[in-house]
């Protein structure tokens, strides 16, 4: 009972199992404990598995370019199929000021030596041939961008995880901290008490709940988002389409073909939808079916299996908060994915290794300053 673990993360979720992966993998004793029954039941298994690496700013682009890596040979490297799919991302204009956003934002892509290029209406329809031409400016496409699925992903994740020497404590919730000259001494859960040189908090949309036990505030505020997929068809689709447009009701919507043949979907309501509150909901489908079927008219015929909804884990500017915490000495967060915890997840678990052991890349510096816990949350990631 009085082992001490080189780090306790407080969440296996996106970011707490590949966390754990990277700490087992490099021999560093690792301790994950979360309230729920198996990895990746908090907000990990609502994510529909997109993954790009085509964001706005350094920090984001670097640990995305990083978890492309990691999930495109995931398979090569251990032999597990997490359903990688290379399909890119594009997101189509269907007005001249949206075309003006999407080429601005390609320019600043462009600029991280990322591969994303401006497709005209004929060309786009050639990679996505449902595709509406009713007022079609053009179209982005990010050929490197790609999809997994994030139950496949974290669950041979965990296994790798545990194999390599990473301990678990389900059905188990952190309840507070002993704290002692600016420490966390002790980590308190509903089932007894662990002690370890650092604690990372990777608690997702309790993140807020999970910092103030150690008395510190983050601004991570969760909002709610439903997604839904398909019975499985022939493969019709080329990369996901992102559909930047406000509708009743929603902002963007977003919708790919996974690699067993199902159409995946997803939409940000609007006005947003706070609170943790999981139940779908009735609305969601007929609202976005109208807005797909606009876009893609083929798609009417198309059968859903389900819905469901969950949280995007949010901050104030749309940028993660990650880093050492200058209250606590050895307390550190990797919170506020928003809808990106799942793409980041890999690359982020590095990252965090890196923190912890303070044995920075030349890259660091920049990406911890997109993430500064401390920063003042006045900018916007474009979107979010
Ligand atoms: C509909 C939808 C679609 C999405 N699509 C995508 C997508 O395509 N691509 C993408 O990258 N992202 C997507 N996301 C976002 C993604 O799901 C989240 O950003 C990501 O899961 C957050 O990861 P996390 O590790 O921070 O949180 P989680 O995965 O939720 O993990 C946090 C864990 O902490 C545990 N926990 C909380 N409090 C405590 C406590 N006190 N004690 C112990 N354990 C605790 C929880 O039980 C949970 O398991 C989507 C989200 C939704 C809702």
């Amino acid at each position: 009972m009085n082992k001490s673990y080189d780090l306790i993360v407080i969440g296996a979720g996106s970011i707490g199992v590949p966390v754990a992966t990277e700490f087992a993998k490099k021999r560093l004793s690792v301790l994950v404990v979360d309230s729920l029954s198996s990895p990746g039941q908090g907000q990990d298994k609502k994510a529909i598995g997109g993954i790009r690496a085509t964001h706005s700013d350094k920090g984001k682009i670097l640990v995305c370019q990083r978890s492309i890596e990691i999930f495109s040979h995931w398979n090569e490297m251990y032999g597990d199929d997490i359903k990688w799919r290379s399909n890119g991302y594009s997101f189509p204009a269907y007005t001249k000021k949206d075309e003006r956003i999407l080429r601005d934002l390609m320019k600043i892509q462009q600029s991280f030596g990322l591969n994303v290029k401006w497709l005209s209406p004929e060309e786009y329809r050639e990679l996505n041939p449902g595709i509406s031409m009713e007022g079609l400016c053009g179209s982005t496409y990010s050929p490197e961008d790609g999809s997994a699925s994030p139950l496949l992903f974290t669950q041979y994740c965990y296994f790798k995880a545990v194999a390599c020497g990473a301990e678990f404590r389900l059905n188990e919730a952190v309840i507070g901290f002993r704290i002692e000259d600016n420490r966390i001494t002790s980590v308190r859960t509903n089932r007894g008490t662990y002690h370890s040189a650092h604690v990372l908090n990777a608690a997702g949309s309790f993140a807020k709940e999970v910092s103030q036990m150690a008395g510190i505030d983050i601004p991570v505020n969760p909002d709610s988002h439903e997604a839904g997929i398909s019975e499985p068809v022939r493969p019709f689709m080329g990369p996901m389409v992102v559909d930047i447009r406000k509708g009743p009701g929603s902002k963007n919507f977003y919708f790919y073909q996974n690699s067993e043949g199902q159409v995946v979907f997803c939409m940000t309501p609007h006005p947003p939808i706070r609170g943790t509150d999981n139940r779908a909901t009735s609305t969601f489908l007929p609202m976005i079916a109208r807005r797909m079927i606009k876009i893609m008219p083929m798609l009417a015929n198309l059968k859903v299996r389900r819905t469901w909804r969950g949280q995007y884990p949010m901050t104030p500017d749309g940028f993660p908060i990650v880093g050492k915490m200058k209250e606590l000495e050895n307390f550190y967060q990797a919170v506020g994915m928003c809808g990106q915890g799942f793409m980041l997840g890999p690359g982020m678990a590095e990252l965090i290794y890196r923190i912890v052991t303070e044995t920075y890349s030349s890259d660091d510096p920049e990406i911890l300053k997109s993430f500064d816990p401390y920063r003042d949350f006045k900018g916007q990631e474009i979107f979010k």
